[in-house]
């Protein structure tokens, strides 16, 4: 058990502060400038301050290949007009050096990421014991960082097990602050759970006629499943927005959802996407189904709304009347609404948005990778694909995170300490710096970002790999770069970007 108890995750629903918070031990830099936050955009100065987390295990080899490489691509990009300062912060186990035992997320940390908006962090354990479940959950929950993005990109070189990484190229936008995954749950000999248990069969499902006669096993684990509008469609938005950044086929957004079965949840969460897509991106946006409705009437002006119907339902001979009817009600409305300003091909350069059911997803980013392109998804779903996308394209060394919000952004790999390996100089950075490169765009400081892309791409594309790649190549590359030379080797391709 802690000694003393973590802070305990709230949202962070206060603007950030404009008045610099008093900390313990930290002394903020004397330079630089804060990032300030608008309509969830940051507004970036020359000089920002950012907070950074060195991290635990191989956080000690990872941050320093990462600022060596952040600083270099700033300064190659603009030659001393832009600069970072960094203001180092403490999580996990090196914050309770500094702040004693148990401090794992202490009062300054949780300030300074307030104050300044913008941090990035190395991997951190997870607390053993009661009290706080994942210090990466709490933070992301503390400052509502509601959209996970995780991009799984392929460079040249890198070994995979698939015959065509070079088709992947998604990216994940996963919801960080619903579904199951929040941990609202109950040990099966939890007597509050079972309290619970018992209220649902003798009251709740009684009083929904649809569930019957169905009960649930006493004595069973409970989880909470929440899915909600509002955090739906601000995560969608975010995927939405970068899609639109985006040129041709990439500009493609997929609800990923298992909402054939589960149908007010993650259904839901389709139909929220949909509706948002429809209303207010409606100038910029086309369902797949309106896609194929404009399109059958473009390559066929002649056609019939019946026979426009048939053909974006295959079925549609074998339906009832009353459903034959609904679905030329269907076609007519989008020929209606947004035959003028969508049809004549207009919509080709429009974000497309459809929904694929999430194992159909899975499978498809294997046998048909170059189909998909950012991929919004529920906490778990988004998890797992993006775990199982960034195996495509070179493994957890390689694969990149942001936890994004409205007044908040934290940059992290998505792997953990890898405990094994920690200050043996020998893991792979790609993951951190990739981050770190992530930060960039989001600052817009896209010059700079573009130098680590090239740098990297070429080190990994002249077989100046880490261990983790290295063992993976044929023939093996021996000897592997330390992570401290891959970061050199980064640094020196940016000339020929
Ligand atoms: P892990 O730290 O992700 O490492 C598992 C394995 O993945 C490593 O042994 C290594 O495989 C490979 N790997 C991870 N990072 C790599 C990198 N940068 N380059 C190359 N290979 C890399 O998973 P874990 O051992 O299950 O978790 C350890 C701790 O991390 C736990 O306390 C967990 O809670 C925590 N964690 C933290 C975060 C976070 O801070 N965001 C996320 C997940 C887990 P090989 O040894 O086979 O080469």
């Amino acid at each position: 058990m802690f000694a003393a108890p973590l802070p305990t995750p709230e949202l962070c629903t206060a603007p950030l502060s404009t008045t610099m918070p008093l900390f313990s031990k930290l002394t903020p830099p004397r330079e630089g400038t804060t990032i300030r936050f608008a309509g969830g955009k940051p507004i970036v100065p020359h000089d920002p301050i950012i907070p950074f987390i060195r991290g635990d295990g191989i956080g000690v080899d990872l941050w320093p290949a990462t600022q060596r490489v952040l600083d270099a691509a700033v300064e190659a990009a603009y030659g001393g007009q832009r600069h970072i300062v960094w203001f180092k912060i403490y999580a996990g186990d090196e914050a309770c050096q500094v702040y004693g035992d148990f401090q794992y997320l202490p009062e300054d940390t949780i300030a300074a990421i307030r104050q300044y908006g913008i941090a990035i962090k190395g991997p951190l354990t997870t607390p053993v014991g009661g009290g706080i479940r994942s210090l990466n959950v709490a933070l992301r929950q503390m400052f509502d960082l509601y959209s996970c993005v995780r991009p799984c990109r392929y460079y040249r070189g890198t070994p995979s097990p698939h015959r065509r990484p070079q088709d992947l190229d998604v990216v994940v936008y996963r919801e960080n602050t619903e579904d199951i995954y929040i941990g609202v749950e109950w040990a099966a000999d939890d007597p509050v759970g079972q309290a619970l248990l018992t209220h649902i069969n003798e009251t709740v499902i009684p009083a929904s006629p649809s569930l019957g006669k169905r009960r649930l096993r006493l004595g069973s684990g409970l989880g909470i499943k929440p899915v909600s509008k509002l955090g739906t469609q601000r995560h969608v938005r975010k995927a939405i927005e970068y899609a639109l950044g985006l040129k041709g086929h990439r500009r493609h957004v997929t609800l990923v959802h298992k909402g054939n079965i589960m149908k007010f949840t993650e259904g839901a969460f389709r139909d929220w996407g949909y509706e948002l897509a429809t209303t207010e991106f409606r100038a910029v946006c086309i369902t797949e189904r309106e896609s194929w409705v404009l399109d059958n009437l473009a390559k066929d002006p002649q056609l019939s709304v019946e026979n426009n119907a048939r053909k974006i339902d295959p079925g549609y001979d074998n339906l009832t009347p009353a459903k034959q009817q609904a679905v030329c009600k269907e076609v007519q409305g989008i020929l209606h609404s947004i035959g003028e300003s969508h049809g004549q091909d207009r919509w080709r350069e429009m974000v497309l948005v459809d929904d694929r059911i999430a194992d159909s997803v899975f499978q498809q980013l294997q046998t048909r990778p170059g189909e998909y392109s950012v991929l919004a998804t529920l906490n778990l779903n988004g998890d797992y694909i993006s775990d199982a996308a960034a195996a495509i394209v070179g493994g957890l060394g390689m694969a990149p995170g942001a936890n994004i919000g409205d007044e908040a952004a934290i940059f992290e790999a998505t792997h953990g300490t890898a405990p094994k390996h920690a200050g043996l100089d020998r893991i792979n950075p790609g993951s951190l710096i990739l981050s770190g490169q992530m930060m960039l765009e989001f600052l817009g400081w896209h010059e700079a970002a573009q130098l680590i892309s090239h740098g990297l791409g070429q080190a990994i594309a002249n077989g100046q790999v880490t261990y983790d790649l290295a063992r993976m190549m044929e023939p093996p590359v021996e000897p592997p770069l330390k992570c401290s030379e891959f970061a050199t080797a980064i640094i020196n391709h940016f000339q020929a970007g």
